[in-house]
């Protein structure tokens, strides 16, 4: 059971006014805010142990390296890789799925094709999409059913009409809140010697991520959305597949031996990692794990899972509101539209009154404009450290401004 009383202590932030209002945070799909001890990790490497990382035979390069070195490891455990060689540093969700999508495709089998999904946010979209554009290969979307969860008999009609070399696939979707079924998936794909990237944003707080389980080949998140800070984020690879990538970015400390005649690179992960890395968002992202696992995965997992099935009871009551989805199922975020208001209006004004949503396309335009056709909606994510009361309170805002939007827009016609 998590203490939330106490547990919100870990996050000051949350404990302020905005426009004379109490703050309600519910945009923690966008980013989740940083508990004490993972700021303290921060202030305590640069105010002891920082210098440079790999680079100098001296005290504190060698602390800062021992730290960096100590994340990576950190990493493997809460993800369950077997190395770990096998976690490669980036800034983020973005940047991992570019550089797989860079890397992978020159390993492609020629006339092959690239699956991806309806559902996908455009970091795991765009970035196959150009690859395939670049170099002749296929690029296709599997469609979703018509509650949001992924169509896996149109997965399968895929796999076998196609030459699949990959499926990119997220593990929660950024909108609907569907949790895919990646093991599933994995073994549906490795039937047809297709590899699986998957897009674990989202799940990194909300699921148990455990890569040998999934069996996925590459996985891909960021720090922040799990209360590390920006900046820092994760491309796991197995071994032998890492392995066989060339590195598509070059500079120091990713090489081997380097002359005017031509150059060889280190190992990965280090090949991966071109420059000074960010070491210090590193340790602040081992410091993010130690502290949701000391509360409990399971118990964060069961408690968002609780908020975000409440918050679509009290939502689904307001008139004219439509909740997008409703998939087998939903982690960390409900999205709605409301009939007769503009989601960036109602985002808007809520503001005003200390809510904290998020409205727009929220970078998923495909399953927006094309599986759905609605456009922009309004998002609310909640976070364990999110209370009822507050989305009691949001909800309430909701309804007093959806009103007040009507009426106005009753008055003007
Ligand atoms: N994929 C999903 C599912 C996301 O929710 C996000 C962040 N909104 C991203 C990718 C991109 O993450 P980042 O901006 O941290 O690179």
């Amino acid at each position: 059971m998590l203490r939330i009383n106490e547990i919100r202590k870990d996050f000051p932030i949350l404990d302020q006014e905005v426009f004379g209002r109490r703050l309600v945070y519910l945009d923690n799909a966008a980013t989740m805010q940083m508990p004490e001890p993972v700021l303290q990790s921060i202030v305590r490497h640069y105010r002891n142990d920082n210098a440079n990382v790999h680079r100098g035979i001296h005290a504190l390069s060698e602390r800062s390296t021992r730290a960096l070195e100590g994340a990576r490891e950190r990493v493997r455990t809460y993800i369950n890789a077997r190395s770990s060689d096998e976690i490669v540093f980036t800034s983020g969700t973005t940047a991992s799925l570019n550089m797989s999508a860079s890397a992978m495709v020159d390993t492609f089998r020629p006339g092959s094709a690239v699956l991806t999904t309806m559902m996908e946010h455009h970091a795991n979209f765009v970035p196959w999409q150009q690859a395939c554009k670049r170099s002749g290969h296929t690029f296709l979307a599997i469609p979703l059913d018509k509650n949001g969860d992924l169509d896996l008999r149109a997965f399968e009609a895929l796999l076998s009409e196609n030459d699949v070399a990959l499926v990119a696939v997220t593990h929660v979707s950024n909108v609907l809140g569907t949790v895919n079924p990646i093991s599933r998936i994995t073994e549906l794909a490795h039937k047809h010697n297709a590899l699986v990237v998957v897009d674990a944003a989202q799940s990194i707080r909300h699921e148990i991520v455990d890569v040998q389980a999934m069996d996925c080949d590459f996985l891909a998140f960021s720090g922040h959305k799990m209360g590390a800070p920006t900046g820092i984020g994760v491309l796991y690879g197995k071994l032998e597949l890492l392995e066989k990538l060339e590195p598509v970015q070059f500079g120091g400390e990713m090489v081997d031996e380097v002359r005017v005649a031509g150059s060889t690179f280190a190992s990965p992960p280090l090949c991966f990692e071109p420059g000074t890395p960010n070491y210090v968002g590193a340790i602040g992202l081992a410091a993010a794990m130690d502290y949701l696992e000391a509360l409990g995965l399971a118990d964060i997992q069961s408690r968002e899972r609780q908020l975000v099935r409440y918050a679509e009871d009290v939502l689904e009551e307001i008139p004219g509101l439509h909740v997008i989805g409703s998939p087998v199922t939903r982690a960390g975020c409900v999205s709605f539209a409301v009939d007769g208001v503009h989601p960036f209006d109602l985002a808007t004004m809520v503001d005003k009154i200390g809510i904290a949503l998020r409205s727009g396309n929220q970078c998923a335009q495909p399953l927006l404009y094309e599986a759905y056709g609605i456009g922009n909606i309004t998002r609310m994510s909640p976070a364990f450290y999110n209370t009822y009361d507050e989305i009691d309170v949001a909800v309430s805002a909701l309804k007093r401004v959806i009103d007040l939007l009507r009426s106005s827009s009753i008055r003007s016609q």
